[in-house]
C-alpha cells in the first residue's frame, strides 16, 4: 500500500539522543544517537514533515528549566539542520506524572496542539518510540505506533507480547522503512 509522505513523530529521549537515567538537563548532555540525525533528514528531504513529542518532567522535577529546555531543543534543530534536514515542531511536556496533566503521554495533549499548529491529523501518521508509554500515545490517537530497539525500547519490546508494532534496531532502520514504503 502506498501512503506517502506525510506528517512523522518521533519520540526524543532514547531515539533521537541516548537517554539517561538522570535526565538530560544540559546541551552538553544531549548526544545525539548514531544515524539519528541523518534519518531525520533523509526523511525531511522525501518530503515528511519530522515533529519531536517528548515527556520532560525534569522541569518539574526542577532537574532544569524551560530556558535550557529551550536550548537543547535550539542545539536539536541545529544539528538536524547541519545534517540537512529540519523539524517542523518540537512538543513537550514538562509536567510530574502525579500533575495529572492532559499532556504528558500516553495521554493525547501533545497531539492535539501540534494538530492545531501544524494544521495536519496525527491519525494514521507514524510515532516512533522506545517506550510503552510512546505506543500506547500513538494508540490512543490513532497514530501508528514504532518502537526502535535504542533507549528503553529492548526492554518495551519484551513487553508487547503479541501486540502487533513494528520494531526496528534505531530511528535510522525505521526511517528507511518508511522511506522503501512510500517510493
Ligand atoms: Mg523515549
Ligand atoms: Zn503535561
Amino acid at each position: 500500500m502506498q501512503r506517502g509522505a506525510g506528517l512523522v513523530m518521533i519520540d526524543r529521549d532514547g531515539v533521537i539522543n541516548e537517554d539517561s537515567g538522570d535526565f538530560i538537563k544540559s546541551v552538553a548532555e544531549w548526544r545525539p544517537i548514531r544515524g539519528s540525525l541523518e534519518a531525520i533528514a533523509a526523511l525531511h528531504r522525501a518530503g515528511w514533515r519530522v515533529a519531536v513529542v517528548t515527556n520532560q518532567s525534569g522541569i518539574g522535577r526542577g532537574l532544569y528549566d524551560e530556558a535550557t529546555l529551550a536550548k537543547i531543543h535550539d542545539h536539536m534543530r541545529e544539528r538536524v539542520r547541519d545534517a540537512g534536514g529540519e523539524l517542523a515542531g518540537v512538543y513537550y511536556c514538562p509536567h510530574l506524572p502525579e500533575d495529572d496533566c492532559a499532556c504528558r503521554k500516553p495521554r493525547p495533549g501533545m497531539f492535539r496542539v501540534l494538530e492545531r499548529e501544524l494544521g495536519v491529523s496525527v491519525r494514521g501518521a507514524p510515532y516512533i518510540g522506545d517506550r510503552i508509554s510512546d505506543v500506547e500515545a500513538a494508540e490512543g490517537v490513532g497514530a501508528r505506533p514504532i518502537l526502535v530497539r535504542t533507549g528503553s525500547g529492548a526492554a518495551t519490546e519484551a513487553l508487547l507480547d503479541a501486540r502487533r508494532v513494528p520494531v526496528f534496531d534505531d530511528l535510522a532502520a525505521a526511517a528507511r522503512s518508511l522511506l522503501a514504503e512510500a517510493r
